[in-house]
């Protein structure tokens, strides 16, 4: 390692102890960051990349809900207010067993880079629970959200922090937690993104973040005269950002064989076509099944315990979650002839994984990038909400396309090589971060 990502980690190390997942994100940036920094000796006398790893503010709260039996349960709440610097804190809340704060710090920590990088007005943050929606009935957490928002909505606002969705939040979830906060507010106002279209929502926000992790997929491809017709895909998940991709990709001429939930994977080598796609949205969406109920209604090949990187992919797109494929993973990707790994999901590769597309030279969006269309569109949804004025499908669509095109030329910018290869890991890192660094530098010391 660079010595001097070395000296700053070790900083970094001690000040945030055990939270590893936010070392990993603190390391990648650093590691693009510290030469550009060293190069622009600005940014380093104003310690902009010490400030930028400390949250202007974390917030913890108990979250105590009655079950359906009447038995008191305690889940912890948690909103990470990491950077204003460019405007509202933004960012998903995620209801997973496996949350702490950690995971949502390296969360919040890349959101400020992603939501810089969409050209759009737009700080960083990142919330959520350890409360696990699965299993839970829909009164159960109905009863959870009103609790988690009877803390939160003292902490958020219009004009200070947007929580959005992430894993374990989607529509039923932004319907609960919007309710509560416009019943405590006593106004109507668009301080939650994700919501649905009757009530302030954008259309295409559901779709955004698969489609444009398709998008930027597409952008990377054609540098090299390429693109998704006939090409074998892989994805993990099976939830908003996975299902989504797969529609596009399918409409782009490209075949999905794959997709996964914490249960295992599925192998269809026919094609997950749309009207396979349908049933897979009405499994996990309204009957919240498991992916495993695919297989046997199609025939197709049920993995039980592993994700699909085995199987032989020309692009892969992991929807699912942090840290899903692995350096011996990605070696089989490579050996398979994947050439494009387009991240829908958060961090979802390794270190030693990144390493291995870096080496061999593959196209690799990583999620800062490639995610960033979901945030996109949550910041149109946020200008309708303003205007009190909502867009066609196609508008958003259009601007969607447009944003994810910009996000590319940007990455392009900043991560072209001296032998024409584009290193989208420095390209997001240095994008995303100039703009933000020149807001704190324009702020002062705060
Ligand atoms: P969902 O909750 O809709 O779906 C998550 C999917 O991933 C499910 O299939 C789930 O399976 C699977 N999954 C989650 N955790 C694990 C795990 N630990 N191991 C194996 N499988 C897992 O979430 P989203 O689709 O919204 O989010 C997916 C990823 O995309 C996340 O990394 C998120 O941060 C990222 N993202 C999402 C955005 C959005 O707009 N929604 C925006 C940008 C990024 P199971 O149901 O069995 O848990």
């Amino acid at each position: 390692m660079d010595p001097r990502v070395e000296q700053f980690m070790a900083q970094i190390i001690s000040k945030n102890p055990g939270e590893n997942e936010f070392h990993q994100a603190v390391q990648e940036v650093a590691e693009s960051l510290i030469p550009y920094v060293e190069e622009h000796p600005k940014y380093e006398h104003a310690k902009i990349l010490e400030r930028i790893a400390e949250p202007e503010r974390v917030v913890l709260f108990r979250v105590p809900w009655l079950d359906d039996k009447g038995e008191i349960q305690i889940n912890k709440g948690f909103r990470i207010e990491m950077n204003s610097a460019i405007g509202p804190y933004k960012g998903g809340l995620r209801f997973h067993p496996t949350v702490n704060l950690g995971v949502l710090k390296f969360l919040a920590f890349e959101q400020v880079f992603k939501n810089s990088l969409t050209t759009l007005p737009m700080g960083g943050g990142k919330g959520g629970s350890d409360f696990d929606p699965k299993g839970k009935s829909d009164n159960e957490v109905m009863r959870f959200c009103q609790s988690f928002m009877t803390e939160l909505y003292r902490h958020i606002g219009p004009n200070t922090d947007v929580p959005a969705g992430d894993i374990g939040v989607g529509g039923r979830e932004i319907g609960f937690l919007f309710g509560q906060y416009k019943r405590l507010r006593n106004e109507f106002t668009g301080v939650l993104t994700g919501k649905g279209i009757e009530w302030g929502g954008s259309l295409i926000r559901p779709e955004a973040t698969g489609y444009g992790t398709v998008y930027f997929a597409a952008e990377m491809l054609k540098t090299r005269g390429m693109d998704f017709k006939g090409k074998t895909v892989t994805v993990s998940g099976s939830g908003n950002v996975a299902q989504y991709a797969t529609e596009k990709v399918t409409e782009l001429g490209g075949k999905v064989v794959t997709l996964s939930d914490s249960g295992g994977f599925i192998h269809d080598p026919g094609g997950i076509d749309p009207g396979k796609l349908a049933y897979i949205i009405e499994l996990k969406n309204i009957k919240r099944g498991r992916i495993r109920e695919y297989a046997e209604k199609y025939r197709a090949d049920f993995h039980e315990g592993s994700r699909p990187w085995g199987i032989k992919c020309d692009i892969a797109l992991p929807c699912a979650t942090e840290n899903e494929i692995n350096e011996e993973e990605a070696k089989t990707l490579v050996a398979n002839g994947c050439i494009c790994v387009s991240e829908g999901a958060n961090m979802p590769s390794t270190p030693g994984a990144i390493e291995i597309y870096m080496d061999k030279k593959i196209l690799y969006g990583p999620g800062k990038a490639a995610n960033a269309g979901g945030v996109a569109v949550s910041g149109l949804e946020m200008s309708q909400n303003s205007l009190r004025m909502p867009w066609t499908r196609e508008e958003v669509d259009k601007r969607l396309q447009e944003t994810m095109i910009n996000i590319h030329k940007t990455t392009v910018k900043y991560g072209k090589e001296s032998d024409d290869f584009i290193n989208y890991v420095n390209g997001a890192n240095i994008g995303g971060f100039v703009k933000v660094a020149d807001a704190m530098l324009a702020q002062g010391v705060v």
